[in-house]
């Protein structure tokens, strides 16, 4: 990558919750609160959903540290605890500070979804607001952020490649797979896939593991993180879904838990991730 964006580090990534679908968020089984990306000095928060604002508090991170937040699509796994953020990246919505970004359904209101996610009011709140399309890219905070292409029943709904001084890091939300999503996430060093179902369970607009096993073919990233887990997920448990990735790729997965952090070392030669009850 070219160093005219190379000012930044991501430091760590915080697995606020690793659950997602419907079933998952009502119950709880998992937590659902997105991923915190930890930089040299801000947070930025991806698909809060539910609980994420109460996770984040009880690690012991610091909201006033948020200051961007990225929500992928118009469904309340990824995108309800997203005001709350928006305050705390506001300092209460007192300084206009801080960027929000949305697929266009999270920020607009789009056809048969109606009224979009986040209020007017908190809309206008923080200094950069900006609804993505796959393909677009804005450089924040010393971070490149692309949109990448997703195909979910949200139609609007996008993935987010993140790079740094020295990394990048693909996230893909709830998708379908289709060959053509991995444009612009190529070379990625992590990926992040939400993985709702095991095996071959399919589920429309969802990714399951035989799918991330054709993605992860295509991409040849150096990681693989998968989350957001489903109840057959859970219980296929997630953890022997990512070993068929690696079997199957040769690529390093892990199963995403909830609280798990994940320090990213300079070079990428490894990826230590923990559990920590703090
Ligand atoms: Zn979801
Ligand atoms: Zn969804």
């Amino acid at each position: 990558m070219e160093s005219e964006y190379a000012f930044a580090m991501i430091r760590e990534i915080i697995v606020l919750g690793s659950g997602g679908g419907r079933v998952v968020t009502m119950k709880q089984e998992r937590r659902t609160g997105g991923l915190a990306f930890l930089l040299d000095d801000s947070i930025f928060i991806i698909d809060p959903g539910p609980g994420s604002i109460y996770h984040f508090n009880q690690l012991h991170l610091d909201p006033f540290l948020v200051k961007g937040v990225l929500l992928s699509h118009r469904h309340p796994d990824h995108y309800c605890d997203a005001e709350i953020y928006i305050e705390a990246v506001t300092r209460g919505g007192n300084v206009k500070q801080g960027l929000l970004i949305g697929s266009k359904s999270v920020l607009e209101p789009v056809d048969e979804m109606g009224y979009p996610a986040i209020s007017t009011y908190h809309k206008n709140l923080p200094e950069v607001v900006v609804s993505m399309a796959p393909g677009e890219t804005i450089v924040y905070d010393k971070i490149k952020i692309t949109a990448l292409k997703s195909f979910h029943t949200d139609l609007y709904a996008i993935g987010f490649r993140l790079d740094d001084d020295k990394r990048s890091i693909s996230y893909f939300t709830d998708t379908e797979f289709k060959e053509e999503m991995i444009r612009g996430a190529e070379s990625s060093d992590l990926l992040i896939l939400s993985v709702l179902r095991p095996g071959n369970k399919r589920l429309r607009g969802h990714l399951c593991i035989d799918d991330a096993i054709k993605i992860v073919e295509l991409l040849s990233p150096r990681m693989v993180l998968i989350t957001h887990f489903g109840y057959k997920m859970i219980r296929a448990p997630p953890e022997n879904e990512a070993k068929k990735i690696t079997e199957r790729t040769g690529i390093d997965t892990i199963a995403a838990i909830d609280g798990m952090k994940i320090t990213l070392s300079k070079s990428f030669e490894s990826l230590d991730s923990y559990m920590k009850n703090r």
